[in-house]
């Protein structure tokens, strides 16, 4: 990067706001996804004002500018694949105010999820989305995906929180939008378009969410099965009772193996299960919920039913869902569980019929498939365990994935229901959202004129996304 730029950058942010050391922007070219690009300066601002400055010096030099949570997001959308800037927002991690009688929080972009939820647990108050990656992903990045993840059947995705936020325009033109009351009927929901934007839009610097009251009492139910499709047909019987769960995980026999192989053991041998839970206020509220889920169940022809409110078991059972993707990469030597088709929702009746295609799909290529995932809100997990350095092997995987997202197109879901398009996505995306483009395009040229912000992307993906790969498969380097 030209010297020029990088004084002006300092003048902004300080000597200790940048980094152009190689290690460093070698580490910032990667997220938790398969690709990988080298930026050519990490900026770390700490205020809207900073980033405001940033972007007008990148806006006047047609420098891309790619903005960064925590770098977990799984489809490439942090990866900043046309190099330039990446706007690191970690310095940015101040809950800055809490109404609880107002019911919303004000918190700056780098907040981490978990970090939030202990300052609400105080008050009685949570922000339930509950990624997987909870620990480690800030709320920003959350709002630039819309992630989701174990309780949203019953509470919603990260957009149904989103009261108003203050986003950075590509020009350097700081913008509030929304409101901090609970209704807002006020014109187009500009804070809503933020949502899912991926950085395209904007640098998502503050957000106002809304609070929930957080339930006191909860309890779980592990159902084993010998096939992936009743476990599926399980999931659609109780919510049609009807029966909202708090949380409903399924894995398949791929993921249960993988994690008993990896854990010692933590789950019963099956060849499908699910762990419902359920929530309320009170023991009763739970002990007629936890029966309802026991009965349906039981109705399916399970191998087991293990209703519980054993902390220690549930912590077991919650532990062992959430290794699975680590885990999958312990299955075989010399493999890696790869995210390609890592997220796809159907709706909820058509779970069992999505997980059988899987399963044939991943037969026909010869691949092994692991599918998993929230499916009481139809969002599956596939993650293929293949080995990196083998060009035929990737080769196969994107025909099952392609394949995949067919059938999930096919019976009316989607490419993504809560990781985002990114690269992965990218060309499937394009086929699920085929009369929507024009006016995605049209909104993008509004907002971002000059294409600066995280280019390359989503719709402005070309070709196979076979490139610009984190692994040492020289062919696709
Ligand atoms: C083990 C694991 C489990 C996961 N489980 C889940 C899950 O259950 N549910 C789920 O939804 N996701 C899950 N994910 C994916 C990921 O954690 C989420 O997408 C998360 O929201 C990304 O947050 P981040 O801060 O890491 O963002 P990053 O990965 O850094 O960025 C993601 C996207 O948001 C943009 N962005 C980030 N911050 C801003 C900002 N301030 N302004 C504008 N754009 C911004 C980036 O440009 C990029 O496009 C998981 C990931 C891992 C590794």
């Amino acid at each position: 990067m030209d010297q020029k730029i990088i004084d002006q950058i300092e003048a902004v942010v300080g000597k200790d706001g940048y980094s152009v050391e190689p290690s460093v922007l070698y580490t910032y070219g990667f997220d938790a996804s398969i690709f990988h690009r080298t930026p050519d300066i990490v900026v770390q601002p700490r205020s809207t004002e900073q980033v405001s400055e940033i972007m007008k010096i990148a806006y006047a030099n047609d420098i891309p500018v790619t903005p960064r949570g925590s770098g977990t997001g799984l489809c490439g959308a942090a990866v900043p694949i046309k190099g330039g800037i990446v706007m690191a927002m970690q310095r940015m991690n101040h809950v800055l105010n809490i109404s609880v009688a107002d019911l919303w929080v004000d918190v700056e972009a780098g907040v981490i999820y978990n970090d939030l939820n202990n300052e609400l647990s105080k008050y009685g108050f949570f922000f339930p989305p509950s990624p997987g990656s909870a620990e480690a992903c800030q709320v920003g990045g959350m709002v630039a995906t819309n992630a989701s993840g174990m309780r949203a059947v019953k509470y919603g995705a990260t957009r149904d929180f989103v009261l108003g936020l203050t986003f950075v325009k590509a020009d350097g033109e700081i913008v509030r939008c929304g409101t901090r009351t609970i209704k807002d009927a006020s014109g187009y929901q500009l804070a809503r378009l933020l949502c899912g934007s991926e950085g395209t839009l904007g640098v998502i610097t503050e957000i106002t969410l809304k609070l929930t009251t957080k339930p006191k009492k909860s309890a779980s139910c592990l159902c084993c099965f010998s096939n992936v499709e009743d476990a599926g047909r399980c999931i659609s019987a109780i919510i049609a009772k009807p029966l909202i769960p708090a949380s409903c995980e399924l894995m398949d026999s791929v993921s249960i193996n993988a994690v008993n192989k990896a854990r010692g053991n933590p789950l019963p041998d099956c060849g499908a299960l699910c762990i419902v839970e359920v929530d309320g206020e009170t023991d009763e509220v739970i002990d007629r919920d936890l029966k309802i889920v026991e009965e349906v169940a039981n109705s399916i022809g399970p191998i087991a039913v293990i209703p519980t409110k054993d902390k220690k078991l549930i912590a077991q059972w919650t532990d062992a869902r959430k290794s699975v993707m680590t885990s999958l990469s312990a299955l075989k030597p010399g493999c890696s569980s790869v995210s390609l088709a890592d997220d796809m929702g159907v709706p909820v009746s058509q779970v069992p019929k999505a997980v059988k295609a899987f399963g044939e799909i991943a037969d026909k290529y010869n691949v092994t498939i692991a599918t998993y995932g929230h499916a009481s809100d139809g969002n599956l997990h596939t993650k293929m365990v293949i080995d990196p350095k083998d060009k035929d092997e990737w080769e196969r995987g994107v025909k099952a994935v392609d394949e995949i997202f067919d059938v999930c197109i096919e019976l009316g879901g989607t490419v993504t229901g809560e990781h985002g398009v990114g690269i992965s996505k990218a060309p499937n995306y394009m086929k699920e959202r085929a009369s929507e483009l024009s006016s995605i395009r049209a909104i993008k040229k509004a907002m971002d004129p000059k294409n600066i912000l995280n280019p390359g992307k989503a719709d402005q993906w070309e070709g196979s996304i076979l490139r610009n790969l984190r692994y040492p498969c020289p062919e696709f380097m």
